[in-house]
Parts: C-alpha cells; sequence; structure tokens
C-alpha cells in the first residue's frame, strides 16, 4: 500500500510580489530564509513538520544594501557574512562588531540579519545595538506596508520573542548612522561565537565642543527584554566632558539601582550587573579621554 506523503509542499517565490502573495494565500506556512534557526529545531522531536515551506532564497530585493548621509538600508534576507564584506567603513563600527561576534562564518553565510531579528532573542548582540540606533523595520503583508520602531516592538513583545506580528514579513531594516563621535560593542560570553552568553553592550556618544550631546547604552543577556533606560541616558546630556570621579560614581549607583538581571545557566545576576557597571563606567571614562 503506498504510504501517505506528508512532506511539505515547498514554494520557491521569484521576488517580492509573489512572496507577499503566497504568505497572504498560506498564513500557516514557514518562511524559510538562512534556515539556521529553523534547521536547529527540525532536529527536534517536538518540532512539527509545516503543511508549506516558502522558501526566500530567491528574492533578490530582499538582498540589497543602502547608504545614504543618514541612514543604512539593509534588506531582511542580507546574510550577516555579506554585512561584514561591505566592510566597517561603510557599515556603523558597534553594527560590525556584533554581526562579525555572532556565530562562525559558516552559519554567518547562511544566517540572515531578518532571521536574527525575527527570533527576537534578548542574548542578540545585533539586536543590542539595533535598539540602541533607534532602528526601524519595514514590515509587509500583501494588502498593508508600513515602518515601525523597533524600540516599540521590543517593549510590547511580552518575553520579546518572534518580534514581528503575524500576518507581516520583515522586508528592510533602516538603522539611522547618527554620526556618532564613539560607538562600541562588547559581547561577554565563554565563547564569542556563542548564541548565549552572560552580557552583550552597545554604548554610543556624542558631543559638540566638549558637551554631551547624545548617549546610549544598551544591554542584553540581562533578561528577557533587552535594557535600555531613556531616562538615565537623558540625565547624562549637556554635561561637561570629561566627566569627574564623583559624577561617574554618582551615574554608576543610579544604574545599579536600575538593572535586575536575572541568573541562568550562562551567568549569574551579579556576574551581569557587575560587569555591566563596569563597562558602563569603562564607556564614561573612554568619553572624556577620546572626546576633549
Ligand atoms: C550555531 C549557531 C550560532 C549562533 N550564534 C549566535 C550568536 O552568537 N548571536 C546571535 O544573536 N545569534 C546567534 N545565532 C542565531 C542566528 O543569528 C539565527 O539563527 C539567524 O540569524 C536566523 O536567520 P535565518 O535566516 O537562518 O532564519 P531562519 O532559520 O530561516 O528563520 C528563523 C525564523 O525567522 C522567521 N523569519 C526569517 N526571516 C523572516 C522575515 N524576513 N520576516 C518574517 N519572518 C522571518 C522564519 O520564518 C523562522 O520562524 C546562532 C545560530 C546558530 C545556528
Amino acid at each position: 500500500m503506498p504510504g501517505i506523503d506528508n512532506s511539505p509542499k515547498i514554494f520557491t517565490p521569484n521576488n517580492l510580489h509573489d512572496l507577499l502573495s503566497l504568505a497572504s494565500e498560506y498564513p500557516d506556512s514557514l518562511l524559510f530564509a538562512g534556515g539556521t534557526s529553523i534547521m536547529q529545531k527540525w532536529s527536534k522531536p517536538e518540532f512539527e513538520l509545516p503543511e508549506y515551506i516558502i522558501d526566500c532564497g530567491k528574492i533578490e530585493d530582499l538582498k540589497k544594501i543602502k547608504r545614504t548621509e543618514r541612514y543604512l538600508e539593509v534588506g531582511a534576507l542580507v546574510p550577516l557574512s555579506k554585512i561584514i564584506g561591505i566592510g566597517i567603513h561603510v557599515i556603523p563600527k558597534g553594527l560590525y562588531q556584533a554581526v562579525s561576534l555572532t556565530a562562525i562564518p559558516t552559519i554567518r553565510q547562511l544566517a540572515t540579519i531578518g532571521g536574527n531579528i525575527y527570533i527576537g532573542s534578548p542574548y542578540s548582540g545585533i539586536l543590542t545595538v539595533l535598539y540602541a540606533m533607534d532602528s526601524f523595520l519595514e514590515l509587509r503583508s500583501f494588502q498593508k506596508s508600513m515602518w515601525v520602531s523597533l524600540s516599540e516592538l521590543i517593549i510590547k513583545t511580552e518575553k520579546q520573542r518572534n518580534l514581528i506580528p503575524p500576518g507581516y514579513i520583515l522586508t528592510r531594516i533602516r538603522i539611522p548612522l547618527g554620526n556618532w563621535n564613539h560607538q562600541i560593542f562588547k559581547k561577554i560570553a565563554r565563547k564569542k561565537s556563542q548564541a548565549h552568553g552572560s552580557l552583550t553592550f552597545c554604548g554610543l556618544a556624542k558631543t559638540s565642543k566638549g558637551i554631551l550631546t547624545d548617549i546610549r547604552l544598551c544591554f542584553g543577556s540581562l533578561g528577557n527584554h533587552l535594557f535600555r533606560h531613556r531616562g538615565f541616558e537623558a540625565g547624562m546630556l549637556g554635561r561637561k566632558l570629561p566627566f569627574n570621579t564623583k559624577s561617574i560614581d554618582t551615574m554608576i549607583s543610579q544604574l545599579n539601582q536600575l538593572l535586575h538581571p536575572i541568573t541562568d545557566r550562562y551567568s549569574t545576576s551579579e556576574y551581569r550587573k557587575t560587569t555591566s557597571m563596569r563597562l558602563v563606567q569603562w564607556f564614561l571614562e573612554e568619553l572624556g579621554r577620546i572626546l576633549i
């Protein structure tokens, strides 16, 4: 007796219009971008084989990178290796560093930036930087297209998983360049290529005539959500650099009150908190040295 074939039906659209049309016709289909996360789940017994898969591999429209004076725009299907390939002089330094410290080269050839954002991991270094840079995401369905702020999605999404609302496909990421005078990304993990670690941190700062005019401090791996506190950032604006020891101490003790990291199998709450405060202290001291 012939067996029942329950292998998924695979669609391979050639362009964005066909992708959106298929996604609308088969709303329960699984979108396959680079497949790195899907293949990890596929090997687990609880993985339910989808009825339909939409393979996005041929959609060249979503594999483009464009830079203007004000922003960098990256197609959702751009593999991480391509972002690094463009180079540190074109890509914001913090983003370049975060992408370079994501996974290993063979995975980065496949893994897309859109897939990383969709997963929404609070451990993601890429998300830590995109959140600090106030990035925007273009979401599309067959009927609708909109730009939404990544911050809004991060704040709204419970447990910060599956950031893209159902029925939408992430098509482009717009990253304001911001003309930062100083930007850094740090990842603290046992192995730099590890998806989960103790901490990710992005610090951005802008100065004019020795005055701090903008600052962003964003942390990943502290809990269910990435951490950024706009009030804490705003409290530093308009101050003259370098900060003296007393004002740095005051800021660090304020941060101490705001941070409530978790303990998990990758790190302890105490270690995460101490390391976060040390990194911010170092960043603030650096500002004084670099920017005056
Ligand atoms: C060995 C390994 C190491 C890793 N290390 C790190 C690390 O150090 N740091 C880190 O942050 N991450 C890490 N990751 C995660 C990695 O970045 C993601 O697996 C990858 O970016 C997902 O992209 P993808 O194209 O492979 O997505 P896929 O596996 O194809 O898809 C993942 C999910 O996203 C959905 N999706 C994909 N694209 C879109 C889109 N455009 N619109 C809507 N939904 C979409 C898919 O439907 C699916 O549900 C690691 C992964 C592996 C396998």
